[in-house]
């Protein structure tokens, strides 16, 4: 049995961080069903070595991990390891949703975008944390390969569906509740995620 420590709610559109020491249970929750997570993750004790979905993809050697596999680090150390998946579809290849995407390929430049709410969350957090789009892995997203294009469906799982990991190391986690409502990414309606520790 699992005692809650700390949770932490991510308003929609927007962005939150928390801290997860080794041996602890991170949960990422969808509160309302169909809403993609944009999150990165950082080593406490070095942040220059981070959660890194290439590497991940590499060394696992398959696009979406799956329960009982470790998600890797730049350096390939294990960050996260998947203990329960109730979604079991993420994106790992391309980067978090940015301004120059919504004003480059949808003409939309002031949308809100996950690398300009991951970036406020640090900022109003007081995190000196160097984040890039490709840090981040689309939790959730459900993209899928199709004769070598990937296509973008709208994600089907309910609300309160999560992903558990255990913490390989101490860990500074950031999570986005992705504002993109131009595609089918969030199913057209961005919606509040969450943030649990447990131990
Ligand atoms: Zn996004």
């Amino acid at each position: 049995m699992t005692e809650l420590i700390e949770e932490v709610i991510v308003p929609a559109r927007e962005a939150r961080t928390i801290e997860v020491k080794k041996g602890q249970i991170l949960e990422i929750v969808d509160l309302e069903g169909q809403q993609v997570g944009d999150v990165a993750v950082w080593m406490a004790a070095d942040p220059n070595e981070y959660l890194s979905p290439s590497h991940t993809v590499s060394s696992l050697s398959k696009l979406v991990p799956e329960v009982g596999d470790p998600v890797l680090s730049n350096h390939r150390t294990p960050l996260l390891k998947i203990l329960r998946d109730d979604v079991g579809r993420h994106d790992l290849v391309v980067p978090c949703c940015d301004p120059e995407r919504y004003a480059i390929d949808y003409g939309e430049p002031d949308h809100g975008s996950c690398l300009a709410s991951l970036e406020k969350a640090l900022v109003d957090e007081g995190l000196d944390l160097p984040l890039r789009g490709e840090m981040c892995w689309n939790v959730f997203m459900n993209n899928v390969v199709e004769d070598g294009k990937i296509v973008t469906y709208e994600p089907p799982h309910a609300a309160g569906s999560l992903i558990a990991m255990e913490a390989q190391e101490d860990l500074v986690v950031a999570l986005s509740a992705c504002p993109q409502d131009i595609s089918a990414v969030n199913a057209y309606n961005p919606t509040p995620m969450a943030l649990r520790v447990s131990a």
